[in-house]
């Protein structure tokens, strides 16, 4: 469906129920009638914490000596592939900040060692790499990139990613490149950070469906004490009627407009949303356009260390407990896991 940046950010200042309503249930009938009920589910696996970028919201940045930092073995990360495996998903997400210390050879080899040994669809989200890496990936047999953009306001993402000396930080023509590599591609944004404002956050979700995304997955942010915007000295917030909040709500209203322009996409409740929405964050997501679940198979002593914001909801989570609670639950609300990759759905 086309929405123009104003209807979309009409939408985002919409607060009264009535219309959300009417809202949440036009997402939802477009998801059923676009992806179906099936929700697809994907097994996260966080293989490193290093990064040499100094993002200002996120934990993992290169600044951050306070955090202990690790790499996954070959052996690791193929036993949580098999878990996802045994759990009966079709893809496993491999991610980490971006880390000059993934050799990308040792990658390519684990993930045609992956694609030889399993059924497994195979998702990256490893941050900007060079062209040469992202194509050998591809040729191993990498099935999709995820790469979140933050925001397309380019002051606002300079000031919160700045970029590495002698290299433009430049997500959104890295996207194109995934596309041309014949990546299934994803980005999304950081819902409320300091200085966004719904103008900007519409423009954003209208370049979703410009960019004809397979993916997006969008949060709001949450701020991490360790970090620029947690300390209060990134850009300073926006008057009050133009802010765009980091609220729960704000995340929902951004996840049905994102079904409405791009109504094949696979869209994940994040686990920022959760987060925030402990109770019946999942829930309220799938019934609000979204149809990706990602559980976190990352080894449990190493997920506090995954920390791009504090109090993710997933940190002590038991995968098999999680996984057979969720299985009840999704079997509750008529939606059943999906089978198989699930990759996009193009329309016939
Ligand atoms: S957002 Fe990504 S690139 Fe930026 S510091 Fe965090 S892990 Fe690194």
């Amino acid at each position: 469906m086309h929405l123009a940046p104003q209807a979309i950010e009409h939408w985002l200042r919409e607060d009264s129920p009535g219309s959300l309503a009417r809202l949440w249930e036009k997402a939802d009938r477009l998801r059923r009638k676009a992806v179906s009920d099936a929700v697809q589910m994907r097994g996260l696996v966080e293989i490193s914490n290093f990064c040499r970028r100094g993002c200002g919201y996120c934990g993992l940045h290169v600044g951050n000596t306070l955090l202990p930092r690790y790499r996954m073995s070959r052996g690791e990360i193929l036993d949580a592939a098999n878990q996802a495996v045994a759990f009966g998903f079709g893809t496993v997400v491999l991610q980490a900040g971006e880390d000059s210390g993934i050799e990308a050879d040792w990658l390519a080899d684990v993930i045609a060692t992956i694609k030889a040994d399993t059924p497994l669809a195979v998702t990256l989200s490893l941050g900007e790499r060079t062209e040469k890496e992202l194509a050998l990936w591809r040729r191993a047999g990498a099935d999709r990139y995820l790469l979140r953009f933050e925001t397309s306001d380019e002051k606002l993402f300079a000031a919160i990613h700045p970029s590495l000396p002698g290299e433009r930080s430049d997500r959104l023509a890295l996207l194109r490149k995934l596309q041309g590599l014949g990546y299934e591609t994803g980005g999304g944004v950081l819902i409320g950070l300091p200085g966004q404002s719904y103008a900007s956050l519409a423009q954003d979700i209208a370049l979703f469906a410009e960019l004809d995304l397979d993916m997006v997955g969008s949060g709001p942010f949450i701020p991490h004490p360790d970090t620029l915007l947690g300390r209060g000295q990134g850009p300073a917030p926006l008057p009050a009627e133009e802010q765009v909040p980091n609220t729960a709500l704000m995340g929902y209203k951004v996840l049905a407009l994102t079904r409405l322009v791009c109504p094949e996409a696979n869209l994940p409740c994040t686990t920022a949303l959760t987060t925030l929405n402990t109770d019946h964050g999942l829930e309220t997501g799938l019934q609000r356009g979204a149809n990706v679940i990602m559980l976190n198979l990352t080894p449990q002593q190493l997920r506090p260390l995954y920390q791009i914001y504090p109090d993710k909801s997933c940190v002590s989570e038991d995968p098999e407990q999680t996984w057979a609670h969720l299985h009840q639950t999704l079997l509750a609300m008529g939606r059943p896991p999906g089978i198989g990759p699930g990759g996009r759905k193009h329309p016939t």
